[in-house]
């Protein structure tokens, strides 16, 4: 498909503007905006080719839309008139790069040609020109290398191989050592490379040149390295990339000329003071590619006192002009600075919050916009402990940077080796293949978690996430033998107890005993926080099982409880066999008197949270799972049945009866089983000993401290109205028989199933709330288990574009989000004050916090160490809402 007759293809940069990156990409639209705001004079001149040409290319199967050519030439024809210049001029040539730029910045994955228009006529003409023959060979001799690299596929080394040999023919070490006779002789070897490997002569056209050289930067949009970098940062395909042509300017004239990149301040940690480095008597290739050390940007005062003081000038400049910190490219040529790029800076976490409060103080910027300038999601990075900055280590692996954070310990590849280890207080890690539910005893006791499978959603990840544990998962490079214990990589065999530690926040494994630092929240982070407070009208809650957690979350900020599952206080220790006594009960009668055991048990659980949370929300779920998860194993038990009829040790009835339970208990599906309000209806009195359980622990709490929380009792699984009607009724009775008149206490549902989003209206008669299970929702909606997506078909569906991350990762907002909107919108129809949430995962994630509050809700609720980040998004999502 062609464009459309007459489209503009080609802009000149002074007709662009920052606000045009879609269409010139960020490279092409910030040149233009510099030269607008800096002046032509300090911007070399020169022109974009649009993303748009881009795309016609490469639906027409590469060919040049229609007018492309025509509208290049006439841009050429400008640039030339403007520059004094022309290409391949056999006296003073002007030469130009051809330069990649996509819309988001894709740092190193899409190529770019320098020195282009140089032939073996137009380098005397440069050499005469600038009277230096050295710097006009040096140029060509870099020409031949990276046009033949680039536009013609030919491997980098060849090239470096061929320098490496003519350097030892000269007895020389460094590139800058050459003479011009051996610039010269290179040349000639790059120029037979160049036949030998493409059939053909090196191109001494220089429109020829400029032909090729544009059709290769749209070809490396389609390159291997791009099209995995787009995968990985969810950048879409069909962005295309333009094309910048510019005027060259040289740092390789001489100890007057260097080339460099300048961050407006401190690049790691954010201090108000420019970052770089630079590379005297270079072009800007040679300043990234490592080829030479480069030398900190300070040092270019002392050198060239006079261009270092104007790039300070023009680095607060930009910060002033664009609102935040950039990070550019210059370079020097006989002392005049010229600036080639500039772009928002990325930076690390402590960077983003220190320039964020210095950039309100120094009046910058004010909150609301220093808020936005922060990426949500990497504040993680400050929550956890991490390894000394100037820590030196060997790689043993890496993997995906699961869960943040550092952690170090002994190895152990059980869950039930990381209880008892850990009971005897050694640190340790807990090494795996991959993590199961049966594991998650062990993410408790270990220090962190490393698997050698499984992505950013994978059960390891997700489980260390919520309870803030470090986690390196899908280390591919690593052995896991659970038979024998070992774990092994590139040579290296491990074995338990040894060392090692575990970085998840950048996802890297080692053994060395690195040293760690302890995270605190920053005065500047606080700061921040505390503007993200008043910015935000979401409120921001946390999932809190225990009073550890919630005194974390409170720490953290939150302001209550979103999610309070209840199963956990069943399966402790102690509570276990009398849960199954009641499980076991033969009549109603029975069972409520194995209930009347696990009540006080119950109470202090709750005791225990309210007492933290001082008054606040509580949003407590009532039993959930199905029955047989509080049950042994069938395995287990026919084992021990053949054990006691062996040895006759009497049991064997009571063993057969519990085998008999276990069967009858077992599901085909038990993720659509028994469960949630199904088995509120079978069984009402667990939740009757449940609701009176957490009425008498807010009366205790109260009496004891004179503060009752805000009570809310949720009915897990709800599909229809009946099922959360008949359960409020049960609620309403026991509070009535325990004259809970005095508490506030709301009853509400858990919106977790489609049919629910769908009579949200009916629901909600009976509902003084709405929180949404989006994991729950997620799988129902899709009708596919996390645990079973993820290691199975989740990576293929990224790869193939069915979607473009986890739904669980990140809501879907299309298909599951659309049934929170619904249920919200039909829900407060019908009960206009219904309070809405949301908890699950998607709770903490940035992108999904700015859509819930799109949808309306009133709060999110995460787990403890997320709840700072939601605190920022929330602001953001405000702020963009606004
Ligand atoms: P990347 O996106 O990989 O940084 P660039 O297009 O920015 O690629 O160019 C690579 C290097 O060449 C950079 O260091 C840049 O500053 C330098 N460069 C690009 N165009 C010119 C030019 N017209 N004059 C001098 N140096 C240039
Ligand atoms: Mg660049
Ligand atoms: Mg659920």
């Amino acid at each position: 498909m062609a464009v459309a007759a007459g489209t503009k293809l080609v802009y000149d940069f002074a007709e662009g503007s920052k606000d045009m990156r879609d269409l010139l990409g960020g490279k092409g639209a910030n040149v233009a905006e510099m030269t607008r705001v800096l002046g032509a004079e300090r911007v070399p001149a020169g022109f974009t080719i649009t993303t748009e040409a881009c795309v016609a290319y490469m639906k027409a199967e590469r060919e040049f839309p229609e007018g492309l050519e025509e509208q290049l030439w006439e841009a050429l024809d400008r640039l030339q008139e403007q520059a004094g210049k022309r290409l391949g001029d056999a006296d003073d040539p002007l030469l130009v790069s051809v330069r990649s730029g996509a819309r988001e910045s894709m740092p190193g994955m899409l190529d770019t040609v320098l020195n282009l228009g140089l032939n073996d006529e137009s380098v005397a003409g440069l050499a005469r020109a600038t009277e230096n023959e050295r710097f006009a060979w040096d140029s060509y001799r870099r020409f031949c290398q990276m046009f033949g690299n680039v536009c013609r596929g030919i491997a980098g080394e060849r090239y470096e191989e061929l320098i490496k040999e003519r350097k030892r023919e000269a007895g020389v070490e460094e590139d800058v050592e050459l003479s011009v006779d051996d610039l010269r002789a290179l040349t000639g070897r790059f120029r037979e490379l160049f036949s030998e490997e493409t059939g053909e002569e090196f191109p001494q056209d220089p429109s020829e040149q400029l032909r090729q050289a544009i059709r290769a930067v749209f070809d490396s949009w389609l390159g291997a390295r791009a099209v995995e970098y787009r995968r990985i940062n969810h950048i879409p395909d069909d962005w295309g990339t333009a094309v910048n042509v510019q005027q060259m300017v040289f740092g390789n004239k001489g100890d007057t000329s260097c080339s460099g990149v300048a961050f407006s301040r401190d690049e790691i940690s954010g201090e108000p003071r420019p970052s770089g480095d630079f590379l005297p008597n270079a072009q800007g290739e040679d300043v990234v590619s490592g080829v030479r050390t480069p030398r900190d940007l300070h040092e270019l005062e002392r050198l060239m006192p006079a261009a270092y003081e104007e790039l300070m000038e023009i680095l607060r400049t930009l910060e002033r002009h664009y609102g935040d910190m950039q990070d550019t490219e210059f370079t020097v040529e006989d002392e005049r600075l010229y600036m080639l790029q500039t772009r928002t800076a990325k930076r690390p976490a402590q960077a983003a919050v220190r320039f964020a409060v210095d950039a309100v103080d120094e009046g910058l910027l004010d909150t609301a916009q220093a808020i936005a300038t922060i990426d949500a999601g990497r504040l993680d990075a400050l929550l956890h402990p991490a390894f000394a900055r100037d820590a030196d280590f060997e790689v043993l692996a890496e993997g995906v940077a699961a869960s943040p954070g550092a952690a170090k310990g002994a190895i152990v590849f059980t869950a039930d080796d990381a209880v008892a280890a850990a009971e005897h207080g050694r640190d340790v890690i807990l090494v795996r293949p991959f993590t199961e539910a049966d594991d998650v005893h062990g993410f408790q006791a270990a220090k962190g978690i490393l698997t050698s499978e499984g992505g950013k959603a994978s059960h390891a990840a997700l489980v260390a996430r919520g309870m803030g544990k470090p986690c390196v998962s899908g280390a591919g490079t690593l052995e896991v033998d659970l038979g024998a214990k070992t774990v092994s990589a590139g040579g290296t065999t491990l074995s338990e107890g040894d060392l090692i530690a575990i970085d998840g926040s950048a996802g890297v494994v080692t053994t060395d005993d690195v040293p760690l630092e302890d995270p605190e929240v920053s005065d500047e982070f606080e700061t921040v926080l505390g503007w993200a407070d008043e910015l935000r009208t979401l409120g921001v809650r946390t999932n809190a099982d225990t009073p550890e957690d919630a005194a974390k979350a409170r720490e953290f900020g939150a302001e209550g409880i979103g999610l309070c599952r209840t199963e956990h206080m069943f399966m402790a220790g102690d509570r276990a066999p009398k849960m199954r006594a009641m499980i076991m009960a033969e009549t109603e009668e029975e069972r409520r008197s194995a209930l009347e055991e696990l009540l006080p048990f119950q109470q202090e659980d709750f005791e225990g949270l309210f007492d933290e949370m001082k008054g606040r929300p509580v949003t407590i779920r009532l039993l959930d799972p199905p029955l047989h998860e509080f049950m042994p194993q069938a395995e287990e038990v026919v084992q021990e049945l053949e054990r006691a009829r062996i040895e006759q040790s009497g049991n064997e009835q009571e063993l057969e009866h519990t085998l008999e339970r276990v069967h009858s208990l077992a599901e085909t599906n038990p993720m659509l089983g028994t469960r949630g309000v199904r088995l509120g209806i079978l069984h009402p009195e667990i939740y009757e000993m449940q609701a009176r359980a957490i009425l008498r622990a807010a009366f205790a709490v109260r009496d004891r401290t004179g503060e009752a929380p805000e009570l809310e009792i949720m009915i897990p699984l709800v599909a229809y109205e009946r099922e959360l009607q008949l359960m409020r009724d049960l609620v309403e009775r026991v509070a009535g028989e325990e004259d809970a008149d005095e508490l506030e206490v709301s009853i509400g549902t858990m919106i977790e199933l489609p049919r629910a989003c769908f009579v949200a209206n009916r629901i909600a008669s009976h509902a003084d709330f709405f929180s949404f299970g989006t994991n729950d929702l997620t799988q129902t909606a899709l009708g596919f288990s996390r645990d079973d997506v993820e290691g199975r078909f989740l990576n293929r569906y990224v790869e193939r574009k069915v979607v473009d991350r986890s739904p669980f990762e990140t809501i879907d907002q299309p298909g599951v989000g659309w049934l929170v909107r619904l249920a919200a919108w039909t829900g407060r129809e019908e009960r206009p004050e219904l309070k809405l949430g949301i908890c699950g995962e998607h709770g903490g994630d940035p992108e999904s916090i700015t859509f819930f509050q799109l949808a309306g809700l009133d709060y999110v609720s995460c787990s403890p160490y997320r709840v700072p980040i939601a605190r920022v998004a929330a602001a953001q999502a405000a702020i963009a809402s606004d």
